[in-house]
């Protein structure tokens, strides 16, 4: 094979904001940018990266944790944006002043290659307008993001299997946020299936996916509130041993953080 390789950060990931850099030999981008403009340079500068060289940010939802610094970083960047039409008209007006040759519309569903890498889009179970994660493909590595769902249909947990490193959501602690200080609507939220998937269903949906191409799972978009770092890694690392797959000799399994980038790690 090719020694062509990919790597990845998560920059920041949790309920106060996203975002993940990815860059090939080719291209660079975001997927979201939920946080200020000012915090996602600090946070580039720490993985020895800059923002002028980033192509494009790819938009999942237009939740505030998703879009924050989007409008900002691409005017001061002149970065491409990608989104599909629903998310455009929903998030629009947040952004601010967008020149329109830097619009890009990605259908739900739609894969797109630029440069280097194939993109897929998929929708995922949200209470957003018409949310939609991503995923980086070439030859035999692929990179997979699932957060900010409350629920995976077998359909898509069929065409995500065997990815090379995931992102999967361990939102929160299930006991933890039932006897949290959240008001109940916004319980049901979280744990409805338009929410966020607890630590639990997170590693029940992961150990349909993984296959022996799977290298590296990194847990995303924990709750500070409901959750506890170390309950959700011991929560997933459990499911997937009683499962009999090969926790910590096949695959590793990663934090991640809501104001440090994880590792910039080769794929
Ligand atoms: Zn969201
Ligand atoms: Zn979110």
């Amino acid at each position: 094979m090719s020694d062509w390789a990919m790597k990845i950060s998560m920059l920041a990931s949790g309920s106060t904001g996203n975002v993940t850099y990815i860059e090939t030999p080719k291209k660079k981008f975001l997927v979201d940018v939920g946080l200020s403009g000012k915090k996602v340079e600090q946070l580039m500068q720490q993985i020895n990266r800059q923002l002028c060289d980033v192509d494009a940010i790819f938009v999942t939802h237009e939740h505030k944790d998703h879009i924050h610094g989007v409008g900002v970083l691409a005017r001061k960047y002149g970065m491409d944006i990608y989104a599909n039409e629903k998310t455009w008209e929903a998030m629009e007006n947040q952004l601010g002043k967008i020149d329109i040759a830097q619009k890009h519309i990605f259908r739900m569903g739609d894969t797109l290659t630029l440069g280097d890498i194939d993109i897929f889009s998929y929708g995922v179970s949200h209470d957003a307008i018409a949310p939609q994660f991503y995923s980086f493909h070439k030859d035999n590595k692929s990179f997979v993001m699932l957060t900010d769902t409350g629920y995976v249909s077998q359909r898509l947990k069929d065409e995500l299997q065997g990815a090379t490193a995931y992102l999967m959501e361990s939102n929160h602690d299930v006991e933890l946020l039932r006897a949290g200080s959240y008001p109940w609507s916004t319980k049901q939220r979280i744990l409805g299936d338009k929410g966020h998937l607890s630590n639990e269903d997170g590693a029940l949906a992961m150990s349909e996916m993984i296959t022996k191409d799977t290298k590296r799972i990194y847990l995303g978009h924990l709750s500070q509130e409901n959750n506890d770092k170390i309950v959700a890694r011991q929560t997933c690392e459990l499911i997937l041993k009683e499962k009999d797959l090969g926790v910590n000799h096949d695959f590793y399994v990663f934090d991640t953080h809501p104001d440090k980038p994880t590792e910039l790690f080769t794929l």
